[in-house]
């Protein structure tokens, strides 16, 4: 099983990268050490988890010890704001701003070489269609994060984008128990008994499944941990397979649960979730 995944722009994206949402400026960097030390090549920032720096601190020391090159890693961010206009019910309001505009200053970060490849995240269809469509378009992007994982397999979202040769990356593999919105009724991956008993055949974890499931879709995969023990555990999963029955029955677990719906964009005239795909 192949450990990275083919972009349009030819590079390799290793297929398992380490998330950072969430993980404490202070524990980050040991995070990433830790992650690279267990064969990490990838690292999922964005601007908006207010750690980059941290995380980048974590990159350079293992440079510095001559762990890895630079040139080994791929390391992710995101650009954007981290403050939007808000409504009285503080929900984000519109501009007249446009996603295809900005696409074009991503283009440009590529002619300036500022980076190695541009994507998009959380885009459906319809957003991915009207990039594809612009009048103009320099690069397609290479890769839509989006949220995916048993209780949301993004089937039909994935067929289109890697019809397209745009591949997917998927957050919230593990179903983010950590984000701060979680309600006790809300369903949980890591504790449904189905994936439990596939993971006690394999002798596994049901992290390990969990991660596992996206690999075998040719489809990148951002565990967050912050702990050494479940960082080298979410990565030991080159050793083992799920049969196309399993494949088959975990895909039967859809439910469209949301972990992250983002309900502050649902205004927006942007907002991407309600379109069915
Ligand atoms: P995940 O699904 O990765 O879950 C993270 C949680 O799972 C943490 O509480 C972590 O605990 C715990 N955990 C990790 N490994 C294990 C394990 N082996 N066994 C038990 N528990 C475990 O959630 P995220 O929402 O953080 O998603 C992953 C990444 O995706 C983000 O960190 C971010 O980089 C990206 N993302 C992108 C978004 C976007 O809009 N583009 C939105 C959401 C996420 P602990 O850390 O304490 O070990």
């Amino acid at each position: 099983m192949a450990t990275s995944v083919k972009l349009n722009t030819g590079a390799d994206m290793p297929v398992i990268g380490l998330g950072t949402w969430k993980s404490p400026p202070g524990k980050v960097a040991e995070a990433v050490k830790a992650a690279i030390a267990a064969g990490y090549r990838h690292v999922d920032g964005a601007f908006v988890y207010r750690n980059e720096k941290e995380v980048g601190d974590g990159i350079q020391t293992m440079i510095r010890e001559g762990v890895v090159r630079r040139d080994e890693l791929f390391v992710v961010s995101k650009a954007g704001p981290d403050e939007f206009p808000l409504d009285s019910e503080g929900l984000i309001i519109s501009d007249d701003s446009s996603f295809l505009d900005t696409w074009e200053g991503m283009e440009e970060l590529m002619d300036e070489g500022l980076v190695k490849a541009i994507g998009v995240s959380n885009f459906n269809h319809e957003q991915i269609e009207a990039i594809l469509n612009k009048p103009g378009l320099k690069y397609k992007p290479a890769n839509n994060q989006i949220e995916c994982h048993p209780y949301l397999t993004q089937e039909k979202l994935i067929n289109f984008c890697q019809s397209k040769g745009i591949s997917v990356t998927a957050y919230s593999p593990l179903g983010s128990p950590d984000r701060p919105w979680v309600k006790p009724e809300d369903p949980s991956l890591l504790e449904d008994p189905n994936i439990k008993a596939i993971a006690e055949k394999h002798k596994k974890t049901s992290a390990q499944v969990l991660i596992r499931f996206h690999i075998q879709r040719n489809v990148i995969v951002i565990p967050k941990s912050i702990t050494p023990s479940r960082i080298q555990e979410n990565f030991q999963v080159f050793d083992f397979s799920l049969s196309d029955e399993e494949m088959k029955t975990i895909l039967g677990f859809n439910k469209n649960f949301r972990a992250c719906p983002m309900p502050w964009g649902v205004k927006h005239k942007d907002y991407p979730f309600h379109a069915e795909f």
